[in-house]
Formats: C-alpha cells, sequence, structure tokens
C-alpha cells in the first residue's frame, strides 16, 4: 500500500488504482453526531501543551455545564464538550488557555487531520483615541474594517456607552500582523492616528505583530514584515478608498492588552 504522496511518484498507468472499499456506515454515523459537538483547536502560541494541564484550565476556567474531555493529537485538541456547552461555546472565540490563544473550528464531514488548518481567528478589537464627537456607529465600523471582517460589536443602542473606547469583535488571518492603528480623517482635515488593541492577546512579537510568539523567535525580516502589514492593509481596505500614510513598521509600536479572564 503506498500513500498519497508515494503515488504520485508512480507512472499513470499505476497511480490510484485500486478497489472502492465499503465503510461502517452505522459507526461512521455516530461518530458524525459526537463529532459535531467535538471541535478541533490549536494553539496559536509556538509550543505545545499536554492535554492535562488544558483539561484542567478549562474545568477551572471556562464555567462549563458539564463535563469537557479534551484529548491531544500531535498538535490538534479535541474538545468533547456536552450539547449544551458546544451551543454556548460555540466556535466564535476568541478562546484563551493560560494566556494563550486557542483556535477552534466546527467539525465538517469528510475532515482529515492530515490537512488540518485553521487561519482565521476572532478578537475583540478596542479603538483607543478617538474624539468624542467622532464616536459614531459608522464610523467606528468603517475603522474595524480596517483590520478585518466585523463579527459583533460591543455597544448600547441608546448610545450611554463610556466614550473611552469602541469595542468591535472581528475575524482576522491568524498568520498575518495585526493592523495596530489607523488614522482618522477629521473635519479640520488633519489625520489622527487610532490606535487597536486586541484583548486576550498574551504573547504577540513587538517586531512582525503577529501572535504566538516572542520577538526573541521572530523569523520575519522588518521588510518582509513592512510589505505583509501593507498587504494585509490592502486586502482589508480593498473596499474603502482610504488613504493610506506610510508609516514604518518599526515606529508602530504594537499595542497589545493583557488582559485577564472575563
Ligand atoms: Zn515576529
Amino acid at each position: 500500500m503506498s500513500s498519497s504522496s508515494e503515488s504520485s511518484q508512480l507512472p499513470d498507468y499505476l497511480d490510484r488504482r485500486g478497489w472502492i472499499v465499503p465503510a461502517n456506515l452505522e459507526s461512521t454515523t455516530q461518530d458524525q453526531e459526537r463529532l459535531t459537538r467535538t471541535p478541533p483547536g490549536v494553539f496559536s502560541d509556538a509550543e505545545f501543551f499536554s492535554a492535562d494541564p488544558v483539561q484542567q484550565y478549562v474545568n477551572t476556567h471556562w464555567f462549563l455545564r458539564g463535563q469537557v474531555n479534551i484529548e491531544r493529537r500531535g498538535s490538534i485538541y479535541f474538545f468533547a464538550f456536552n450539547q449544551d456547552d458546544k451551543d454556548i461555546v460555540g466556535v466564535n472565540g476568541p478562546y484563551n488557555v493560560n494566556r494563550a490563544l486557542l483556535l477552534l473550528a466546527n467539525w465538517t464531514p469528510n475532515m482529515s487531520l492530515q490537512n488540518f488548518n485553521i487561519i482565521h481567528t476572532n478578537l475583540w478589537m478596542q479603538q483607543h483615541g478617538i474624539p468624542i464627537e467622532y464616536f459614531h456607529q459608522e464610523t467606528l465600523l468603517n475603522l474595524a474594517r480596517t483590520a478585518g471582517e466585523i463579527i459583533a460589536a460591543d455597544w448600547h443602542a441608546d448610545g450611554t456607552r463610556a466614550l473611552q473606547f469602541a469595542r468591535i469583535k472581528i475575524r482576522v488571518a491568524i498568520n498575518a500582523p495585526l493592523i495596530t492603528g489607523n488614522y482618522l480623517h477629521t473635519l479640520e482635515n488633519i489625520p489622527t492616528w487610532l490606535t487597536f488593541k486586541y484583548e486576550k492577546i498574551f504573547r504577540a512579537c513587538y517586531h512582525c505583530g503577529r501572535v504566538g510568539h516572542s520577538i526573541l523567535h521572530c523569523r520575519y525580516s522588518a521588510q518582509g514584515t513592512l510589505n505583509n502589514y501593507f498587504d494585509q492593509l490592502a486586502r482589508e481596505q480593498k473596499a474603502h478608498t482610504l488613504e493610506r500614510i506610510t508609516q514604518t513598521m518599526i515606529q508602530v509600536e504594537m499595542t497589545m492588552m493583557m488582559m485577564g479572564e472575563e
């Protein structure tokens, strides 16, 4: 028997020739029911954890109604919830296990661990430095769109919320630099820098702006990072006609929130 990678070395007349073998459909159906409430996840951090401390942390901090059983397969962790907890936890995120960002995905039929990869996560972004008179939902959402896809917003419909910062949940590519801020075009035609902070990000690189490693373990060059950063800005802003103000990445201070559990 040969794996698919080996079979690609074979001549055409031998490649992918074989039987169609029937599956045990009864056990597959049972497994599918279980897997719908067992999302697989990975940590964005470079280091791996054994399943036990993850299990202990979740038992203590996640306030689940029932039991969750966590199993690790290599770098992938399966969170076997009961249905109630699965409905509550969802796969929206962000999730935090002992200061590490956990990325969860829904199980989907025919998912193989061989190619399992999570490339997006949801993060709560805080926008700081907004002048009070610009604290308007449309303006805040436009700003958020420059950093990712909007998932949810946290504000009161009656506008009674404190005007210290806006809080919007966005979907971001986990392997791209986080957008650290953008300029607001004010009435006086003066671009005003607003800082974006991200909740529950405990380990971020102050060199490349990515999550999951520190500057000591960064493998990205300054120029490459600057290109990536502007690529990311361009990707998120392609629906907008916003003016880009060039600023070197090194001058942009990464401002990650060091926040505890909610
Ligand atoms: Zn880095």
